[in-house]
């Protein structure tokens, strides 16, 4: 007993020493790992809303977030579009937290239609479901959080031919009605939506229509890690997954870099054959991964 007794003095002087409790070492991102996780969903590709492979990676996606541990349905829906009824599948995982205050991480894996029939999607939208992903490991490794944190992996983020209430964001909206009508959307601290976060030149422009708060909280983030340069407000406003919460009172910020090209200012890679892996870089997702952790972190 006594030797015992020593032996826990001393590790307790040992933790006073080093300043540090001898825990395991706490999980941080990893930009290789969410390329991987890229690189994998790639291979259901392309993987348009309402087509055998768009459904295979639901599955996929499902099947990594259980992997974590991490509870998740495909929430399974049809709804009209200009090509008829369509059939579409959300993934969602949720972390629970210490209290039912929600944070929705978010990202599209659908490709956009009628693209080529090797059509990757690397970057839109395969490169934000790695980087969520990955998150998705870390947080649960580093797991319970003050807040709840719900994964959003959405499909029908493309549109057939026009934006409109019946063509593109159908995973978003659905989720955002199914917030509201559950009584739940006072809880729902941040959305936050990954899209085109892996062009090797990376360049945030957050739209104007996010909400201001967490353009700030992104943005110290940013600071704080040495990702600053990186991030900036856009000129404009995009319609993107973040609008349907948006409109429903909730707080959403759309990360987003939306210059995707050979050169500076162009976007001719965007929606076209170029969308392959090789124009995508660790460093990116590193990049992005860490201040989207450090931001979740700051919201605790
Ligand atoms: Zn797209």
């Amino acid at each position: 007993m006594i030797h015992l007794i020593k032996g826990i003095l001393m590790i307790g002087m040992a933790w006073m020493l080093t300043g540090c409790k001898p825990e395991t070492p706490v999980a941080s991102f990893d930009g290789a790992r969410a390329f991987a996780e890229t690189e994998a969903l790639v291979q259901f590709s392309p993987r348009d809303a309402g087509t055998g492979n768009g459904r295979r990676a639901a599955v996929h996606l499902k099947t990594r977030l259980e992997a974590l541990g991490i509870k998740t349905v495909i929430d399974t829906f049809t709804e009209e579009t200009p090509a008829g009824k369509m059939v579409f599948n959300n993934v969602l995982g949720r972390l629970p937290g210490k209290t039912n205050r929600l944070i929705i991480l978010a990202s599209h894996f659908d490709t956009k239609a009628g693209i080529c029939p090797d059509f990757q999607g690397a970057n839109d939208s395969g490169s934000s479901t790695g980087v969520l992903l990955e998150l998705a490991r870390v947080l649960s490794e580093r797991a319970p959080f003050e807040t709840e944190f719900m994964l959003a992996l959405f499909d029908g983020e493309e549109c057939r031919s026009e934006y409109s209430p019946q063509d593109g964001l159908h995973g978003s909206r659905r989720l955002a009605r199914q917030i509201v009508e559950g009584g739940g959307a006072g809880l729902v601290e941040a959305v936050i939506l990954l899209d085109m976060v892996g062009d090797k030149n990376l360049n945030i422009t957050v739209p104007r229509n996010s909400s201001q708060t967490l353009v700030k909280e992104l943005f110290s983030a940013a600071q704080e890690v040495g990702a600053r340069p990186a991030f900036s407000l856009g000129r404009g406003a995009i319609l993107d997954d973040h609008v349907p919460f948006l409109l429903a009172g909730m707080p959403a910020v759309d990360v987003i870099d939306f210059e995707y090209g050979s050169v500076p200012g162009l976007n001719d890679y965007w929606h076209t054959r170029k969308d392959t892996l090789d124009k995508l870089s660790v460093e990116s997702m590193q990049t992005v991964g860490d201040v989207v952790l450090r931001m979740v972190e700051n919201l605790q």
